[in-house]
């Protein structure tokens, strides 16, 4: 049986005892939602980024053309710059916001297996996300490459000794994700990429369900290149621009497909040939959207004012109070846990398997609790650490419960 006084009583002491509970506040408060559990797919807004789209509008308006020169031209790399500090561990001049994190990723596929003339194979775990995957097939197909797969628990992630026997001289680049999107699986990034380069191969991270949430320390881990999303813990907005992180002493020998002309060494001087240009600015290809960079900033404001250890530590706890419900009031329910037990290997999202796990999401809906349905048999329970409370988590799980029972 669930007890739900057990599970509220519990979490008004979580809130109580949340520093960060006050931020809580700042965000769009909307009636209609009752517990959000996909702030890992769509963040929500800043009740301020009103106030923000209408001063970039105001700017529009009056600097016209001249806000290129003015402001807009350096974003990409500022906005970059900021994300590094704040959430990536990466010193300045090694990221750049540009395109969908699909055509990132493509273009630092193909730049990396290009920068490592000789060998044949591309390794992906066989559970990436779906874009990852579907990027890796068409780009070996184009290559003349091989696909090796790395078989995955789906209730968990690459592990070393897989990275130590399927990674090998003829691995040009290994793919993997920092999260797992389906099992929230926090992979051991500075180790599995080690061992890639032990066997000479280039290493790509997309880190779209980590930013924002799990901290990340890709200049110290010796990350050659990641990618990642700002919808999601970054609360960017919908098809709010993606990132791409390259390493500096990479930059100079990486060069990507798509040679549009905001990604060449002097995109005025209108020249004849492509030239990339010199720094991670080479990974644009056309004019970046300065519209889809506003909201965000909002998010790395009230990051830089939390910090993301406190982020994490809350992370932490949310998806705790998940997985001890599971084991506790949600019990008997016929749930499973489809995700890491252990804290230090999980992300911000808690994955709980269900046979009737369709039905039960698209119940909860109904309820305005908004969980994610992952087939097959799963419902996702996305905490987003800064916009939720440990009270709408117990709220919403009781509500999943009750839906469970029909
Ligand atoms: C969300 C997500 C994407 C999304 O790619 P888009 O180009 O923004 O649609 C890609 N990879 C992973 C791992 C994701 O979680």
């Amino acid at each position: 049986m669930t007890d739900r006084t057990t599970l509220a009583a519990r979490a008004a002491e979580l809130d109580a005892a949340d520093a960060l509970a006050p931020f809580r506040d700042e965000f769009v408060a909307d009636p209609g939602v009752r517990a959000y559990f996909d702030g890992n797919s769509l963040g929500r807004p800043f009740a301020v980024t009103k106030e923000r789209m209408a001063a970039l509008l105001d700017a529009w308006g009056g600097r016209l053309i001249r806000g290129w020169d003015e402001q807009w031209m350096v974003a990409p790399e500022q906005v970059g710059d900021r994300i590094g500090a704040l959430t990536l561990g990466a010193a300045p001049g090694q990221v750049v916001v540009g395109d969908s994190t699909t055509v990132l990723l493509y273009k630092l596929i193909r730049a990396a297996v290009a920068a490592r003339p000789g060998r044949d194979e591309i390794a992906i775990d066989d559970d990436d996300f779906p874009t990852d995957r579907f990027l890796v097939e068409s780009i070996a197909r184009e290559c003349g490459l091989t696909v090796r797969w790395i078989p995955v628990p789906r209730d968990g992630g690459p592990e070393p000794a897989q990275i130590q026997e399927l990674v090998t001289e003829r691995t040009a680049l290994l793919l993997l994700s920092h999260v797992s999107y389906r099992s929230g699986h926090l992979a051991d990034v500075e180790t599995l990429t080690r061992l890639a380069h032990d066997a000479g191969a280039l290493v790509l991270w997309d880190v779209c369900h980590s930013v924002g949430s799990v901290p990340t320390e890709l200049d110290r881990w010796g990350v050659d290149l990641a990618v990642g999303c700002t919808y999601k813990y970054l609360n960017g907005g919908p098809g709010a621009p993606a990132f791409a992180y390259v390493r500096a002493g990479l930059q100079p020998e990486l060069r990507q497909p798509i040679t549009g002309w905001m990604g060449a060494a002097d995109p005025f001087a209108m020249g004849e040939h492509y030239e990339p240009a010199p720094g991670i600015r080479r990974v644009l290809s056309g004019t970046p959207s300065i519209l889809g960079m506003q909201p965000m900033l909002d998010m790395l404001d009230l990051i830089e004012r939390a910090g993301m250890p406190a982020v994490r530590a809350k992370s932490v706890a949310l998806t705790g109070m998940v997985v001890d419900a599971l084991d506790g009031e949600l019990a008997g329910l016929g749930l499973t846990l489809a995700s890491p037990r252990d804290p230090s290997r999980r992300g911000g999202h808690v994955t709980l398997g269900h046979p009737d796990a369709q039905a039960v999401v698209a119940r909860a809906w109904q309820r305005d609790v908004l969980p994610d349905y992952r087939a097959p048999g799963g419902i996702r329970i996305g905490l987003s650490p800064l916009s939720t409370s440990f009270a709408e988590v117990a709220d919403g799980l009781g509500v999943i419960a009750e839906c469970i029972r029909g």
